[in-house]
Formats: C-alpha cells, structure tokens, sequence
C-alpha cells in the first residue's frame, strides 16, 4: 500500500509522551495518538490518516505522500511527488508541490522545484528553490 520505505522512526523527546500530537493533513485539527499507531482516523472529518514519519534517500517518483508525521529527504533523496506533512526536512531534491502544516527546512544542497505552503520556512544559504512560496497564512493556504 505504502511504496516508502521507512528507514527510521523518530525519537524526537516530544514524542516520547503517552499520547502525541497530531494535526490531521485533511481537515488541520488536533488529533491525539497512541505512540505506537501509524495511522488513525480523524474524529473530526473521519478521513484516514497516515501519522508515520518518512525518510527517503533514494529515487522516488509516486505520486503523492501525506502523513501528518514528517518527511526527511537526504542529500541522496531525489522526490517526485505532491507532498501533504507537517513537517519537512529537504536535503536532496523534491519536484512537487509541498503544503506542510509545520515546517519546512531546506538545507543548502537542496533543490525544490514546486509550489510550497508552510506555516514555518527555514532556507540554508546554497539552496535551489523555483515555486512560489506562501509562508506562515497557516490553514488559509490550505482550504479544506
Ligand atoms: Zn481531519
């Protein structure tokens, strides 16, 4: 079902708490999550939603990636995709359009070609970016 492989979870120490965080990537609100779950369905639209984290360093061409979990693509990461996270740390390239509810971290090796809406953006000196960005108008940007 899922074509990522994921090489990693995250123990990032907010997550080490009994419930997590989430905000749904369909309707944008809290979702509260098992530690252990990797998808849940949101009380709130009732759509489905992927809560694993992905790390891709790798050649990937599908067609979309959403998870309210975040997305890491290493300096070896080559992404074709729409991308639907909360938040997204690029090293390698992405061609594809970015929403992130979080933020979004762009290293200096990274080369982004795509439209990207981010509450947050962080860009190193040195990186590639071609789009047009909308930051910080949070859900506004994001309709539904
Ligand atoms: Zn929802």
């Amino acid at each position: 079902m899922n074509p990522i492989k994921i090489t990693d979870r995250y123990l990032m120490p907010e997550r080490l708490v009994q419930v997590r965080r989430y905000y749904c990537t369909h309707c944008g609100k809290a979702l509260e999550v098992s530690p252990k779950a990797f998808s849940v369905s949101c009380p709130h639209c009732y759509n489905r939603v992927s809560i694993e984290d992905h790390m891709i360093s790798s050649h990937h061409a599908i067609t979309n990636i959403e998870t309210c979990g975040s997305v890491a693509v290493t300096p070896s990461g080559d992404v074709r995709a729409q991308l639907r996270v909360h938040d997204l740390q690029i090293e390698g390239r992405l061609r594809g359009n970015v929403i992130a509810n979080g933020k979004v971290s762009v290293s200096g090796t990274a080369r982004i070609v795509g439209d990207v809406y981010a509450n947050r953006l962080e860009v190193r000196p040195g990186a590639h970016l071609s789009g047009f960005f909308t930051i910080g108008s949070k859900r506004s940007a994001i309709g539904n």
